[in-house]
């Protein structure tokens, strides 16, 4: 997008301040953020130039919410997205501390939202010390393959993750079981009906490939891992599918996905959704970076065109207003909590709805031979471009 905020600067074995976020404004797609204003980005970036750790400014002095959202997460167990995790240390400071680092937050901010900025060498030392302790978890993504009789190296990946969050031990009341029915049992069984069907169906000319993806809820580890160490290779993957959490409501006319404006993919499933007199929509909700948050993104990351359908709301029957309100009941009541279990009166008429648009996405790239592309507003197009010469 031509922008720089480095410049010419050389950061190696240096300490990199970061503000979070990024500017406003249509080169960085609106209102719906881009992978760069991520945390795990910068970390990525600056890790790529050499530097030895970041911390992020946090716009706020000690009193305020945002600084304390920072610190009640610093001595948590957490896990550590690639690039943040290499770094020596990585870490938050609010503005009163930057500002005696010598950095006015104030009258930088103007700057860093017209392009003027350019990272300056500070004269300043830092001592921090922080203790670790690391616990090693051995878990498992879970794959399972139907060959394609043509060109069986060229793979479509349908995927799910199986993990959740363990027990609650300090929930209210007698369950302090996290059973993840719909986060993302759901899911997994969308999987696997898929197999099922697909086995049913005549032999594909490209491959498929079932995967349940471990510790997503971690941190998308399941994910990080197969794309670190690929058992099919990624460029020539020809696209994944993602299935995180099946609607459970009657039928509705719209398919949200997340990242709308990302690959060709959307309008795929646009073609496929109209045949049925429904609509591709975006989610709705640009604050909260859906696209980044679950086991596509990794993918996506690495080039491989990824699509991740979420639930409509606006429903055949009662339209918008009732769908909307329907979902945010359930999602408020049941999303990460133990209360997340099977009932027998979920309606599943959407969940098949929507995996039925997928079967036929999916079928249509297995037997095509076209390679699904990124759109000029992704961050994504770049890194696939790279591996053209494998796709010719
Ligand atoms: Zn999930």
């Amino acid at each position: 997008r031509g922008w720089d905020d480095y410049g010419d600067l050389d950061v190696t074995g240096a300490v990199v301040l970061v503000v979070a976020g990024e500017p406003d404004g249509e080169l960085f797609n609106g209102p719906y953020a881009t992978t760069y204003q991520s945390a795990a980005y910068k970390a990525d970036e600056a890790k790529r130039r050499g530097a030895v750790a970041v911390l992020t400014v946090v716009d706020g002095d000690a009193g305020t919410s945002a600084w304390r959202r920072e610190t009640s997460g610093a001595n948590h167990t957490r896990t550590l997205t690639p690039g943040s995790a290499e770094l020596t240390l990585s870490g938050a400071v609010n503005r009163d501390v930057a500002a005696e680092m010598g950095v006015d937050l104030a009258s930088l901010k103007p700057r860093l939202e017209t392009g003027d900025f350019r990272a300056f060498a500070l004269e300043t030392r830092i001592t921090a010390s922080a203790e670790e302790s690391v616990e090693i978890l051995r878990t498992h993504n879970l794959l399972a393959r139907i060959t394609g009789a043509e060109r069986p190296n060229e793979v479509v990946i349908y995927s799910a993750h199986w993990d959740h969050v363990g027990v609650k031990d300090d929930a209210a009341g007698d369950d302090k079981v996290f059973n993840g029915a719909w986060d993302n049992a759901s899911g997994t069984i969308g999987v696997v009906e898929m197999a099922r069907q697909l086995k049913a169906a005549p032999t594909p000319k490209r491959t498929f490939v079932f995967a349940h993806m471990a510790a997503e809820e971690m941190g998308l580890l399941g994910a990080y891992a197969y794309v670190a160490d690929p058992v099919y290779p990624l460029e020539t993957t020809v696209a994944d599918i993602n299935i995180d959490m099946l609607p459970l409501s009657g039928p509705t006319r719209d398919v949200p996905i997340f990242g709308k404006g990302q690959n060709s993919l959307e309008d795929d499933l646009q073609a496929l959704a109209e045949q049925e007199g429904r609509y591709v929509s975006d989610d709705g909700q640009p604050e909260q970076n859906f696209y980044y948050r679950s086991d596509h993104f990794p993918f996506a990351r690495a080039g491989v065109p990824a699509l991740m359908p979420w639930h409509g709301v606006d429903w055949v029957e009662g339209g918008r207003e009732a769908g909307l309100a329907a979902w945010k009941a359930k999602f408020g009541a049941d999303y990460h909590r133990p209360s997340d279990e099977w009932s027998a009166d979920w309606d599943l008429r959407s969940a098949v709805e929507n995996l039925t648009l997928l079967y036929r996405l999916g079928l249509d790239l297995a037997n095509g031979d076209e390679w699904p592309t990124w759109k000029p507003t992704s961050e994504f197009g770049q890194v696939r471009d790279r591996s053209a010469a494998a796709r010719r």
